[in-house]
């Protein structure tokens, strides 16, 4: 009996322990959030003085939790961008001491935080795992204070409450978790960005099990917390399902982060090959709205995100085996495009010929095309399209003209093939491409018919090889669909029986599709 009392004594106190922890945590997440969304922070706009001051909170929170520098005994990562050229711009980490001559000098100083839990094994812990948030938001607009409380002060505090149970964990991870606070997310991931080429060049990059960004975790509400990128490593979705279970937390993952318009920072991450998992409760909240405040957070919620995401942390950094998924990393975040690309091409238009030495232009007729197409990729930003066409035009005679009196139309069936150069502005998912080159064109046959009689008749006007200049514009989407215009400008026209300089002209709109 004095037993039982004790073992019901123990649990009860056990219980109320763990219930009061759960509720600490969530008055805590509570009260970061209520700091970094106040409208005294003015929405902590990337690289302001207002986003310097949420830097120090949460700088100030992990020393208090006893976390440690990565590199040195500074935890601010302090960068500027550096434009080399417009397609891709820089980012160059910088010494503290220099900041305030970057500064004198007009340049833009952002800062991340990144801190370190060595891990406990003797060779795991050279890898790393790495969790992070951006701590940036929109600042001030129309005098309005974007005060961006679940984007994303709620991941902030999700990672500074993850950072102190991890701590207080510290001796079962093997692996070395790093923590970070990203700066200037909003303005194009550059604190990511700024973290992932640090880590390059001081050779810890490779040795990353796994990124996680915490992006916009305040609106659990009940449902479910999404994971993407689950393809990018091994069991990743078992050791997902086994965090939620014991967190009591629903879950929906995805393979990839797929959106060619949403973009976080796992991707300087992803580009370089590292797996990652993008963290979110989704885009419930007012999104880029003034009116993300704090008060509309659901903390209970955040506790339990921070708890699910503290159990597959633990798991990540302590498994004896984590292993990157060969090869799949997210097509978006493939950052080259294939070097040999194959598809079917369909195009719609008009066509008309033009009699230069006449100044008598055709009516515009269809022009249509089937076939495929093929792209050569020099580069990220240069390839070379050939495509083998079957064309079908027509072009309408005036009826009023006197040469030619009635219903007139000529059609012409040719095999076509432009090719071109692509400049290629974009990555492999989405892009948009401007082309220009030239193209040969052999006639097939061509005819003349006579709507008023219903007669059809075959001609010659346009010699059977014309050869002209062609451009285009074209947007890509989804990888493999792209969409846009083409148009056609025939150099020689005249056949030799019939001598009238006839120059061709098209326009037509295009759909490929790439295998
Ligand atoms: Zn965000």
């Amino acid at each position: 009996m004095k037993n039982r009392i004790s073992l019901i004594l123990c649990l009860s106190l056990l219980l109320l322990g763990v219930g009061t922890r759960a509720q600490n945590q969530q008055q805590r997440l509570e009260n970061h959030v209520y700091f970094l969304a106040a409208d005294s922070l003015n929405g902590r706009k990337a690289g302001s003085p207002d986003a310097r001051r949420a830097m120090r909170y949460i700088e100030n929170e992990y020393r208090a939790m006893g976390l440690r520098p990565l590199w040195g005994d500074d935890m601010r990562q302090y960068f500027i961008q550096e434009i080399d050229n417009v397609l891709s711009p820089q980012m160059t980490t910088i010494n503290s001491d220099s900041v305030s001559s970057y500064e004198q000098r007009g340049d833009i100083v952002y800062c991340n935080l990144v801190a370190v839990i060595p891990g406990s094994d003797p060779v795991l812990k050279d890898e790393y795992v790495v969790v992070g948030a951006h701590y940036d938001h929109l600042g001030l607009r129309n005098g309005k204070v974007y005060n961006g409380a679940d984007d994303n002060a709620s991941g902030s505090a999700a990672v500074i409450e993850m950072a102190r149970q991890l701590m207080a964990r510290r001796s079962q991870l093997a692996r070395s978790v790093i923590i970070c606070a990203f700066d200037a997310e909003e303005i194009g991931l550059w604190g990511s960005t700024a973290l992932a080429s640090q880590m390059s060049s001081c050779g810890l990059l490779s040795h990353v099990t796994m990124m996680m960004s915490i992006d916009m975790v305040g609106w659990l509400k009940g449902g479910k917390l999404d994971f993407s990128g689950t393809a990018t490593l091994k069991d990743c979705s078992a050791m997902i399902e086994e965090a939620a279970q014991r967190s009591g937390i629903r879950v929906s993952k995805n393979r990839y982060e797929t959106s060619p318009f949403g973009a976080t920072d796992t991707e300087p991450f992803a580009k370089r090959d590292i797996p990652t998992l993008a963290v979110t409760t989704g885009l419930g909240s007012p999104y880029h709205k003034p009116e993300d405040d704090a008060d509309l957070i659901d903390y209970a919620g955040m506790s339990k995100v921070t708890d699910c995401l503290v159990a597959l942390v633990s798991t990540m950094a302590s498994r004896e085996t984590v292993m990157a998924a060969t090869g799949k990393i997210s097509p978006k975040h493939k950052n080259k495009l294939p070097v040999l690309e194959a598809g079917i091409v369909l195009g719609i238009g008009t066509n008309r010929l033009n009699f230069c030495n006449t100044a008598f232009i055709t009516k515009p007729g269809v022009d249509a095309q089937v076939g495929l197409t093929g792209q050569l990729n020099f580069s990220k930003h240069l390839g070379l399209q050939v495509d083998a066409l079957f064309d079908r035009s027509t072009s309408k005679y005036p009826p009023q003209e006197d040469l030619l009196a009635g219903s007139l139309s000529y059609g012409q069936s040719s095999l076509l093939v432009p090719a071109q150069l692509k400049l290629i502005l974009g990555n492999r998912t989405a892009n948009f491409q401007v082309g220009l080159g030239g193209f040969y064109s052999y006639l097939l046959r061509s005819d003349l018919t006579d709507h008023e009689k219903g007669v059809t008749e075959r001609v010659r006007i346009l010699p059977t090889d014309q050869y002209g200049l062609t451009w285009s514009l074209s947007v890509r989407l989804m990888e493999k669909i792209s969409m846009g215009c083409s148009f056609y400008y025939a150099f020689n026209g005249n056949n030799d029986k019939f001598s009238i300089d006839t120059k061709r002209r098209s326009s037509l709109f295009n759909v490929s599709y790439l295998f």
